[in-house]
C-alpha cells in the first residue's frame, strides 16, 4: 500500500466563454422526489424517490411506458404541481416554496411548454399565437415583441406563414409554430410532454431535429417525454422510468445505472 492512493481522479480545465461557475450550475436538481395521488381510498404512488440532475443546454428525454410517471414528472419540473416528498430546484430556485402566483410568474419567465396537440389558438394568426406568451407574462413593448416573434418565426422557417390561421397550415407547420411559441419568452427550459405522439414518423423526426437545432441556437435546455421508440435514440441523455422509478440513465456514449 503506497502513501498516496488515488482512484478515478478527474481534473477538467475549462477554457473559452464558459466560466467554471456557469459550467457547474444545474438547471434541475431533483432529490428523492416522491409523488402520491390521493383519490378516495386509494393512493397511487406515481413517482418513487426519483433523483437526477440536468445541466444547462441538455437535450434530455424521459422514456417509459404509459403510466410510468412521465407526465407527473414534467408537471413537477414545470411547477404545475408539487411533489409529496423530496426536494426540487429548477433554475436555482427552490420551486417547492413558491405559491401559486409565484409559480405562474416563474413559469412565465423561465419555462416554455410544447403540448402534445400543438394547442394553437384557432382564432389567432401564426404571428399572434407566438406573440401570446409575451403579452401574458412579459412586459415587452410592441416593437420589441414584433422583433422577437419574427426572429423566432424565421428560426423555425415560418415567417412567410405569419398571417395564416392554424387551420390553414399543416400538422408539421403547427408544431413548428408551437416550438417558436415555447421559445419566445427566451426560457431556460422547454418542456414537451410526448410532443410527437400524434405525428407520423417523418414529422416526428423533424420536430425533434428542430428542437435540437433550437437548443444549439438558443442554448435552451430541452426536456421531452416519449414512449415512442422511433425518437428515443434522438435524445442525448435518456432517463428510463418504470412504474414511477428511475431505473437507468443512458448517455449517447453508453449507459450509467442510477
Ligand atoms: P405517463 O405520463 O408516463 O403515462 P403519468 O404521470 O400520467 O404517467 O401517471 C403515473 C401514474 O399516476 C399512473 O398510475 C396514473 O394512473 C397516476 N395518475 C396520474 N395522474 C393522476 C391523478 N391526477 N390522480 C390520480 N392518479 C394519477
Ligand atoms: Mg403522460
Amino acid at each position: 500500500m503506497g502513501l498516496i492512493v488515488a482512484e478515478g481522479i478527474t481534473k477538467d480545465y475549462y477554457v473559452g466563454v464558459t466560466s467554471p461557475r456557469e459550467k457547474f450550475k444545474k438547471d434541475i436538481v431533483a432529490e428523492n422526489i416522491t409523488k402520491d395521488y390521493h383519490g378516495g381510498e386509494v393512493t397511487v404512488r406515481a413517482l418513487k424517490e426519483v433523483s437526477f440532475e440536468i445541466e444547462p443546454g441538455s437535450f434530455v428525454s424521459f422514456v417509459g411506458p404509459s403510466g410510468s410517471g412521465k407526465t407527473t414528472l414534467l408537471n413537477l419540473i414545470g411547477c404545475l404541481d408539487k411533489p409529496t416528498d423530496g426536494s426540487l430546484t429548477v433554475v436555482d430556485t427552490n420551486v417547492l416554496q413558491l405559491n401559486r402566483k409565484q409559480a405562474a410568474s416563474f413559469r412565465g419567465n423561465h419555462i416554455g411548454f410544447i403540448f402534445q396537440d400543438f394547442n394553437l389558438i384557432p382564432v389567432l394568426t401564426v404571428f399572434e399565437n407566438v406573440e401570446y406568451p409575451l403579452l401574458m407574462v412579459q412586459n415587452v413593448e410592441a416593437g420589441g415583441r414584433k422583433k422577437r416573434v419574427m426572429s423566432l418565426l424565421e428560426a423555425v422557417g415560418m415567417e412567410e406563414q405569419r398571417d395564416k390561421y392554424p387551420d390553414q397550415i399543416s400538422g408539421g407547420q403547427k408544431q413548428r409554430v408551437a416550438v417558436a411559441r415555447a421559445l419566445v419568452t427566451n426560457p431556460k427550459l422547454v418542456l414537451a410532454d410526448e410532443p410527437t405522439a400524434n405525428l407520423d414518423h417523418k414529422t416526428a423526426y423533424m420536430v425533434i431535429e428542430l428542437m435540437k437545432r433550437m437548443r444549439d441556437e438558443f442554448e435552451t435546455t430541452f426536456i421531452f417525454s416519449t414512449h415512442d421508440q422511433k425518437i428515443v435514440g434522438e435524445a442525448e441523455i435518456l432517463y428510463l422510468l418504470e412504474d414511477g422509478e428511475l431505473v437507468s440513465k443512458q448517455m449517447k456514449e453508453g449507459e450509467v445505472h442510477v
